[in-house]
């Protein structure tokens, strides 16, 4: 038996690693749930959370995984039948897709190759063809975790109005919230969906959605049968309803943590940490692809996510073994190829509680696995995301 010590490096995109803080606020005793302490508590990240959607409107919290807050937007919003326009960008809007239709919407997907972020104009084309507004809603990922493309979630939002349109328009920000903007009000969205686990710092187990004025208008008319997800039961003002049950105490000892170290570094500030980082990971691709064997996936480099980077493999070579030699070698664990990908590409996630040495340590780990598989590479990645990182490393300061 080989025993490990040393930290585990865990570079899944989702969940990602949760900070010593959170994991601290945890450990403690449950508490009464209708003292004073747990409706405050609860209260203030509700509260606070709307600061992270960017919203004034409404945000809930369900102890559920994404999957729950994705069926949560949908049967709060729509009734049977009802048609839906969702932009393919990878398979987590294929999978948002196939809840809608098993949740009995009629889903019209926009053609897309997981290599390109979803295209406005083919959005807008779209919808100034349905004259008769047979279109409810439009439902876009703004960071699709499987083919790692980060769509334009505004310009989509000037695509549905060009087009002079009265859909919905529901984003998933599940693995970009915190990440990258997203303005729900001034964007002018009406749901956005989120969950804990990404570059939220939290353990899985929570996720969010936010809901526009708009939105919340459509609860109220809208027939698919809900009781856990109902945001207008949730609005009630006693405690015991906001989660539709008792509340998920430990997680939301953990959310308020993860809060306030998202605050303490600033949303801006936390934007501007996963960009550098992204691109030092980049650099670090871009290097090794020379060689003509790992290559992006995304296409466009504007287009590539600050989150997650997929990296496709030569078809010689089995992704899955790429992984799993990474993981039992260098202890560090990187995401699969998902859905068609699956095989043939592996992510490297770079959300939530990460910095300097944890993704050069990744990267160099990720560099020798290329080296022992035999994958062609070219020699010096990871120098060249050194480069980058001294290059940028406290630009401000010594500007200054
Ligand atoms: C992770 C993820 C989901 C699913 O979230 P779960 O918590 O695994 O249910 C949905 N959408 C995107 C974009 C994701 O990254």
């Amino acid at each position: 038996m080989t025993v490990k010590r040393g930290r585990h490096f865990l570079l899944t995109p989702g969940p990602t690693n949760v900070p010593e803080r959170v994991l601290q606020a945890m450990n403690r005793q449950a508490i009464d749930i209708s003292g004073d302490e747990f409706p405050r508590l609860a209260r203030s990240c509700l509260d606070d959370l709307k600061h992270v959607f960017r919203t004034e409107s409404e945000v809930f919290i369900y102890a559920a995984n994404g999957h729950g807050a994705w069926e949560a937007a949908i049967c709060n919003v729509f009734s049977p039948g009802d048609r839906v326009l969702i932009p393919i960008s990878g398979n987590f809007a294929e999978s948002w897709g196939a809840m809608a239709e098993a949740l009995g919407l009629e889903v019209e997907y926009l053609p897309g190759d997981w290599r390109h972020a979803a295209d406005p104009a083919q959005v807008e084309a779209r919808l100034a063809e349905d004259k008769a507004h047979e279109i409810k809603a439009v439902l876009l990922v703004q960071t699709d975790t499987a083919s790692t493309v980060t769509s334009d979630v505004q310009a989509v939002r000037r695509a549905i109005d060009a087009a002079g349109h009265p859909a919905l328009y529901l984003v998933d920000a599940i693995a970009s919230m915190g990440t990258v903007e997203l303005r729900m009000d001034d964007w002018q969205i009406d749901v956005v969906v989120s969950a804990s686990q990404k570059a939220l710092m939290g353990p899985p187990g929570l996720s969010f959605t936010g809901a526009s004025a708009k939105a919340l208008k459509a609860a109220e008319s809208a027939r698919l049968p809900r009781r856990y997800w109902d945001w207008c039961l949730r609005l009630d003002p006693q405690e015991y309803r906001w989660f539709c049950g008792t509340g998920p105490e430990h997680l939301i000892f953990a959310l308020r943590e993860a809060l306030d170290m998202l605050f303490e570094e600033g949303l801006e500030g936390a934007f501007r940490r996963h960009a550098r980082l992204a691109e030092a990971v980049r650099r670090a691709i871009a290097h090794w692809a020379k060689a003509g064997g790992v290559a992006f996936n995304a296409v466009v480099p504007a287009e590539r996510a600050n989150s997650v980077t997929t990296v496709l493999v030569p078809e010689a070579f089995d992704s899955a073994a790429l992984r799993v030699f990474c993981r039992e070698t260098f202890d560090v664990s990187l995401g699969g190829g998902l859905g068609k990908l699956q095989g043939k590409a592996f992510r490297i996630g770079h959300m939530g509680d990460i910095n300097e040495p944890f993704m050069l340590g990744a990267l160099a780990s990720v560099e020798a696995t290329l080296q022992l598989m035999g994958i062609p590479y070219e020699k010096g990645g990871v120098t060249a995301a050194i480069d980058y990182l001294a290059d940028t490393a406290g630009k401000a300061e010594r500007a200054a």
